[in-house]
């Protein structure tokens, strides 16, 4: 199924797969209680964060995310993605895991190809945290060894973080996955490349829980990338904003 809209800020949008959800008009929508289902503490911070209107990549994407589909999502650097996988995920993550009766460790991880961008992210994540107590980390060397007991990792309920230093924590056995419900490779062009395939890989290995939702996101997808993409993915929908749908 192959759609197109004139969307908010005029981009064009295709969507592919099956029961694509249509995009929000406004931010507004979202308090739509039976629709979405989102609880009313994300709406402060959306507002104090001061955008106004989705971007279409948001308007298209959050919809589809809040009804935990998978999704590879392309649209050009600066179209706001990263608010399009965070909001939903601070909207389905239910309690801080701080105020949880089962608290049990980290249950979304955003993977990005550099220290740099993990940074940017995490501090987009503080924003939309602001006044709750959700456990967010900015996953580093120093970071992760504060987590090598159990205990502590039980308190995570996000963690931001490059392939590598992942990688490196499961491999010491220092960090569990099992539990993760959302899983964003973002800039995934990159991350599907040669460099950090493996280590991929190894992530999305230990990420077994059945309920998982996958999203990936980035600027372009080379066809490589896009069909290895497709092969992480379950059912997903393709979104692509501004491109012509080849
Ligand atoms: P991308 O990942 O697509 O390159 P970013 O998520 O980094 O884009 O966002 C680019 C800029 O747009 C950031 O400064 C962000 O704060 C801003 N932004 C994101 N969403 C909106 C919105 N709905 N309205 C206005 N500005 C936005
Ligand atoms: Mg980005």
């Amino acid at each position: 199924v192959t759609t197109e809209k004139k969307q908010v800020v005029g981009h064009r949008l295709s969507a592919k797969g099956s029961n694509v959800p249509p995009p929000i008009e406004s931010f507004d929508a979202l308090k739509d209680q039976e629709k979405y289902n989102i609880p009313n503490h994300i709406f402060p911070n959306l507002v104090s964060s001061e955008y106004m209107e989705p971007t279409s990549i948001q308007a298209a994407c959050i919809p589809i995310l809040l009804q935990n589909r998978d999704l590879v999502a392309i649209s050009p650097t600066g179209t706001g993605k990263t608010l399009a996988y965070l909001l939903p995920i601070f909207a389905r993550l239910g309690a801080p895991a701080a105020m949880s009766d089962s608290p049990g460790g980290v249950r979304a991880v955003v993977v990005v190809p550099t220290r740099e961008l993990a940074h940017q992210i995490h501090n987009e994540c503080l924003k939309l945290a602001q006044g709750r107590k959700w456990k967010i980390v900015l996953f580093s060397k120093a970071t992760a060894n504060a987590l090598s007991q159990k205990a502590a990792r039980d308190k995570v309920d996000i963690i931001i973080s490059t392939p590598l230093r992942l990688v490196s924590s499961l491999q010491e056995g220092n960090l569990e996955l099992t539990n993760v419900r959302h899983l964003v490779l973002d800039e995934a062009d990159r991350m599907l490349d040669a460099e950090f395939m493996d280590q991929i890989q190894e992530i999305v290995g230990a990420c077994s829980n059945s309920h998982i939702q996958k999203a990936l996101f980035s600027a372009t997808l080379p066809s490589g990338a896009e069909k290895m993409a497709m092969e992480m993915v379950n059912n997903p929908i393709r979104i692509v904003v501004g491109l012509k749908d080849t």
